[in-house]
């Protein structure tokens, strides 16, 4: 039996990015499910307060995710659909892996020192949530027992040491109590943002033109798109390296069409090798549209059906509350505490 975990901050309306490089392959392993596979999927909001966020703001976003996963298709009574916050286990197996986890690799991690990086002359700023936030990470897989987690590369640091953790803790107090999961990486792995094609695609960047969210109308895709940084060379060619910016645009549209016809990047830009960049643009901006129009359809009926959602948020607590409560049981017991 495999159960699947992944999490989602709602942190702003999901993007191209949260798309194809995870939310996609969600409903995947949703349709694909043999009957002993377990689905669960967290809106995972103590993560999202480890910067800082406006409470009114937060409880809109927390909506809106949770709207936007029954609209990419995540079926409530096929998965387990949850706001971390629900389940106290979560945060209360951080703590118990807190006490076993080095802040030597915790500071070593890439998400602390980005998002650190202006902060350095002031250590006051720093804040001891976003340091631990892969203990946390760590938790929300741990808890649930997850053997598999979908996500974006820029998450697979933190399941090495999530998996890190799983061992040290069995081997520091016997047995397999806590099992260390498989990554699985999108193919689409990292989409990068439209505005800075050396950065990946993200929620929570200033510039909102970087992003194309699965809420924007056909006109405002055109319209971002249009508006993407490339570059002044002939031709069109798949060059991560040197041509960031084209080969961004090339990774999307290979990775939006729902019935790819060629088998690579490199095969693909050969029969876009004389477009103009307009063309391209054109190219890619009809594709993502026919690729997330149901999506944006969808989530109007959903946002608005509050009743549905509150319910759909209380059935997947009481469902994680008894998937974690199994786990808390094993860990108190080796540690000591029950
Ligand atoms: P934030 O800026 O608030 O961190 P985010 O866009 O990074 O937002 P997360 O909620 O942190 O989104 O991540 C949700 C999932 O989307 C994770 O599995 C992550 O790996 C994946 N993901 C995020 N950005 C990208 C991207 N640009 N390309 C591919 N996958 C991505
Ligand atoms: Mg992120």
């Amino acid at each position: 039996p495999k159960t699947i975990f992944s999490g989602i901050q709602p942190t702003g309306v999901p993007h191209l990015g949260n798309y194809l490089g995870a939310l996609r392959q969600w409903v995947t392993l949703q349709s694909e499910a043999a009957k002993d596979t377990t689905l669960v999927y967290s809106l995972v909001d103590l993560h999202a307060i480890t910067v800082q966020q406006d409470p009114k703001q937060l409880q809109q976003w927390k909506k809106e995710s949770l709207a936007m996963l029954l609209a990419i298709g995540l079926d409530p009574n096929k998965s387990t659909i949850f706001h971390q916050s629900d389940i106290p286990a979560h945060a209360e197996l951080m703590w118990i892996l807190s006490c076993q986890a080095s802040t030597g690799y915790l500071g070593r991690m890439t998400q602390w020192k980005d998002k650190t990086a202006n902060e350095k002359d002031s250590s006051k700023k720093l804040k001891l949530g976003l340091l631990s936030y892969p203990v946390l990470q760590a938790a929300d897989v741990l808890v649930h027992r997850a053997t598999h987690v979908p996500v974006g590369h820029d998450q697979a640091q933190h399941l090495e040491f999530a998996r890190e953790l799983a061992n040290g803790f069995n081997h520091t107090f016997g047995g397999d109590v806590l099992i260390p999961p498989e990554t699985l990486i999108s193919p689409a792995r990292r989409v990068m943002s439209l505005k800075d094609p050396m950065a990946k695609m993200s929620k929570s960047h200033p510039n909102p033109n970087s992003r194309i969210l699965l809420t924007d109308s056909e006109e405002t895709i055109r319209r971002k798109i249009k508006a993407a940084v490339t570059d002044s060379m002939d031709g069109i060619t798949y060059d991560p390296e040197g041509r960031p910016g084209v080969s961004n645009l090339i990774d999307i549209l290979y990775h939006s069409d729902a019935h790819p016809a060629y088998s690579s990047q490199d095969e693909l830009a050969k029969d876009l090798a004389d477009l103009s960049m307009r063309e391209l643009k054109d190219r890619v901006a009809d594709t993502v549209e026919t690729s997330i129009k149901h999506i944006r359809a969808s989530y109007a009926h959903f946002l608005h059906d509050n009743d549905h959602l509150d319910s759909v948020a209380a059935q997947g607590a009481e469902k994680a509350a008894k998937s974690a409560a199994i786990t808390m049981k094993a860990v108190k017991s080796a540690v000591g505490l029950s």
